[in-house]
């Protein structure tokens, strides 16, 4: 018999592994959690850009499998920043005593599946290699940088960074010429503060995008106490979400209204701030392309007002819907274009053609700089997994079945891959992530506990109940909804922001209420659509 190194190995310790961690403990599963980064964390351990700082509101961005946790936790303010997320995930490790169960400075370079031992094999980049019988990964949605292939970066005598690698120990950028290649959600919240103290930042955008004010603000006390008494209607709230935060409808589409009463809803809107401006403003605003655009050029109003220079604010002003992309939240983002040391140039009709020596060249200017940074977003979903070399029965080869885009079923599981478990894999939810986080996990610990009640040891999903789900997701995907534009905008959601990836729904289209609700059916079926079994090793 193959003797197993742990029941289940975890891979990566940000939210999701180390929810996963405890999940595995509460059901008595020898587990080991792997991670590359020295540190608990995962996102905001490597993401330590000045101005990195939540879209989520604080009290839905935590854990909630602990009641005491929850308690004693205070967070400062609605959108904390990567210290105090970073400081609060070193917290939950420390007072569930997780550490003894990570291995860091840890890197996964392969998997493999043997059917014979119903086990996995797993290497790490050091040459160590563990055995297990599941194998969860939680590497993470967005971690995998993405940096496109501009020539000549080798030759650079100034220094880069990437935003999502960002050094521990900081970068100096006081009295220095910074250009910042992209605008994301990353971009966004860079630049503002950036341009405090570089000589001048030259910001390189190539597509616009709509950036709802965060309206950051401590938290005081009356609040806090508020929610924690009521946190389990909290959760309940967050659940029933179609983006998994605690917020309401606006309990009114836009046409109900009159021009007058649409504009007061809207400017509401702007000044709650967050995505509460998208999700309580109207509740048609991501279904009616004509309530879309209403809102959409509030915004391109709003920048016009904010941006003096009359050239940069239509630049700044996105064309195509709100919510097919991502939309940023700003913390004085338009404001900072009106510093006389910023200034914005459109790289989608001046593309970059190289960085040089001393800087970056488009096709019609230089730009010298002493510093590069890279905020050019993620090789979203698929990434980290297909960048391990994560091999299921008979050898296949993950990265080769995901060639045209991945295939699974939930976003959970995956045919050929028998207890392979993901947690935030592509084709699951993308919602607030820790309320993801803590549902698949629960599931996933749910079939274990229903496969060890039956006396199995291997569960797989079926080819069918994979075909299922991607032609379910495609379908999603063909529904004239404002999310579904995302191909034709480049956006992350459909693979479009890296070339040669195959565009596809990287998630479950219709929300995380409804994610959750298949997620339920499913199990309720005695987890129809997965493949369980007794293997001969179990047997013996
Ligand atoms: C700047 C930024 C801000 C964000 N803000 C929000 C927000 O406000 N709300 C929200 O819901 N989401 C946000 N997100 C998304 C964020 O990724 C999730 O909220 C959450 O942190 C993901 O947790 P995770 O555990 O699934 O993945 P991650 O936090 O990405 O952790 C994955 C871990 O796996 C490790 N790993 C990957 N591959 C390997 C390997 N081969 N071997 C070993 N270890 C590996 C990584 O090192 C990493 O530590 C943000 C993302 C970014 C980049």
């Amino acid at each position: 018999m193959t003797q197993l190194d742990y029941e289940a190995i975890v891979v990566g310790a940000g939210f999701g592994g180390l929810r996963m961690l405890h999940e595995l403990r509460e059901l008595g599963v020898s587990a080991c959690v792997l991670e590359a980064g020295a540190d608990v964390g995962g996102t905001w351990y490597w993401n330590r850009y000045p101005g990195a700082r939540t879209d989520s509101e604080a009290f839905v961005y935590a854990m909630s499998f602990s009641h005491e946790l929850l308690q004693e936790w205070d967070w400062s303010v609605r959108y904390p920043a990567q210290e105090e997320v970073q400081r609060y995930l070193a917290y939950v490790a420390d007072r569930f005593d997780m550490r003894r169960d990570i291995r860091f400075d840890t890197r996964v370079v392969a998997a493999s599946y043997d059917e014979a031992a119903n086990a996995w094999t797993v290497s790490t980049q050091a040459g160590d290699c563990f055995v297990c019988r599941y194998l969860i990964s939680a590497t993470g949605l967005l971690s995998v940088a993405y940096v496109p292939d501009f020539p000549g970066l080798d030759r650079f005598k100034g220094e880069w960074y990437l935003t999502a690698r960002w050094p521990n120990e900081g970068v100096d950028v006081s009295g220095k010429r910074v250009v910042v290649i992209g605008t994301g959600a990353s971009g966004v919240q860079l630049i503002p503060q950036i341009a405090l103290l570089a000589e001048h930042v030259t910001v390189l955008q190539r597509t616009p995008n709509y950036v709802i004010p965060a309206r950051n603000a401590p938290i005081d006390q009356a609040e806090r106490i508020a929610v924690k008494r009521e946190y389990d209607a909290v959760w309940a709230r967050a659940r029933a979400h179609f983006f998994g935060f605690d917020m309401g409808t606006a309990g009114v589409v836009a046409a109900e209204l009159t021009p007058a009463e649409q504009r007061r809803a809207l400017e509401a809107g702007w000044e709650k701030g967050g995505f509460r401006f998208v999700f309580e403003t109207f509740d048609d605003m991501t279904t009616d392309p004509a309530t879309n655009e209403l809102a959409c050029a509030f915004i391109r109003e709003k920048i016009r007002a904010i941006v003096r220079d009359r050239k940069t604010a239509e630049l700044l002003c996105p064309t195509y819907p709100l919510a097919a992309k991502r939309p940023p939240l700003g913390h004085g983002y338009y404001e900072a274009f009106n510093r006389e040391n910023v200034t914005l140039m459109n790289v989608a009709s001046d593309p970059i053609q190289e960085i040089t020596e001393r800087g970056v060249r488009t096709a019609c200017a230089v730009h010298d700089c002493d510093v590069v940074i890279f905020a050019t977003g993620f090789d979203a979903f698929t990434g980290a997994l297909t960048s391990i070399d994560v091999r299921g029965r008979d050898g296949t080869s993950i990265k080769e079945k995901w060639r045209y885009g991945p295939r699974t079923f939930l976003g959970i599981g995956i045919d050929g891959f028998p207890n392979l478990f993901m947690i935030s894999g592509p084709q699951s939810s993308f919602a607030n992530i820790p309320v993801v986080v803590d549902y698949t996990s629960r599931w996933i610990g749910r079939a274990l506990t229903a496969m060890r009640t039956a006396g199995e040891d291997r569960i797989e999903a079926t080819p069918e109940a994979v075909g299922e789900w991607c032609d379910m997701l495609d379908a999603l995907m063909r529904r004239p909804t404002i999310l579904a534009q995302g191909e034709q905008v480049g956006s992350w959601f459909v693979g479009a922001n890296v070339p040669g990836k195959a565009h596809t729904p990287l998630f479950h289209l219709a929300g995380l209420s409804a994610y959750i609700k298949d997620c339920e059916r499913v199990a309720a079926e005695r987890f129809a659509g997965f493949a369980r079994s007794a293997s001969p090793t179990l047997a013996r």
